[in-house]
């Protein structure tokens, strides 16, 4: 009976560690995004006429997770994975 290889380092590897990576930092990305609207909805419920000050920061966490997006897609384009 032989030992199974390693395929670690085969093409379609099935467990592709910057991946998975990549896929932790997008889901951060959209907890932030959401925890920060959830705010911005509370804000508004509770009557802070400040509600606006969450924009800026909404439109950061939105851009942060385009990004996350784009870069998790481009490693799977090209990784195949
Ligand atoms: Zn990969």
């Amino acid at each position: 009976m032989t030992k199974p290889q390693s395929r670690d380092h085969e093409f379609g590897n099935p467990v592709c560690y910057e991946k998975q990576r990549l896929q932790e930092a997008f889901i951060d990305a959209c907890h932030e995004l959401n925890s920060l609207q959830s705010d911005q909805i509370s804000a508004v419920i509770t009557g802070d006429s400040d509600f606006m000050r969450f924009d800026d920061l909404l439109h950061l966490a939105r851009e942060k997770k385009e990004q996350a997006k784009y870069v998790l897609l481009s490693h799977i384009e090209e990784h195949r994975c």
